[in-house]
């Protein structure tokens, strides 16, 4: 059995920004400025799960037991999207926070934050689509400009990875393809 009822704020199964926030799953300022993609882990039940812990080459993912949640210490974790490739939940996004000024450098865009988002569904967007963004509710953010897309030669995991303002960029959770 699941641990949500011990979670405070997620009874609507619906996980907030408050929550996240709350269970230290939003990086804290000084972590943000790395120039890297760092995890986003909406994962907070106690479940007997153990890839993102396992694939971490840092061991900045821990967990107190194998049934319990995965804890991330921020300061350890490189970006490597390798949680995020391995979750068989697609409970990891990354947010690369600072991505428009410290690496795309596109004139307009010094404000935009790339998001990674793992998707499994048909078709794939194409580097260059515009896409729907979602927030965990579903709910419709606008649309972004896909940056990239990547697969995991390991895992299969596909990753869409889209430009959007920094200030939805901890909203973004889903990415859909715009209907023709
Ligand atoms: S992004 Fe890489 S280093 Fe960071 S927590 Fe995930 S697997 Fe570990
Ligand atoms: S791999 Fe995904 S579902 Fe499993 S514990 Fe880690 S974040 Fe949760």
């Amino acid at each position: 059995m699941s641990d949500v009822e011990g979670t405070p704020g997620l009874e609507s199964g619906v996980v907030t920004l408050a929550v996240l926030r709350e269970a230290g799953r939003l990086p804290p300022p000084d972590v943000l400025e790395k120039a890297v993609a760092l995890p986003i882990i909406d994962c907070l039940e106690d479940i007997p799960c153990t890839p993102c812990r396992d694939v971490c080459p840092t061991g900045a993912i821990t967990m107190k037991t194998m049934i319990n949640r995965p804890e991330l210490n921020w300061d350890a974790c490189t970006g490597c999207t390798l949680c995020a490739q391995a979750c068989p939940g697609l409970a990891i996004s990354l947010v690369n926070y600072n991505f428009g000024r410290k690496s795309l450098k596109r004139p307009g865009y010094e404000d935009y934050s790339l998001v990674m988002i793992p998707y499994e569904l048909l078709p794939i967007p194409k580097k260059g689509d515009r896409v729907n963004v979602l927030d965990r509710a579903g709910k419709l953010l606008g649309e972004a400009e896909v940056f990239s897309v990547t697969r995991s030669a390991k895992f299969g995991t596909v990753l869409v990875n889209v430009l959007v303002p920094q200030s939805i960029a901890f909203e973004v959770k889903h990415v859909e393809v715009k209907a023709q």
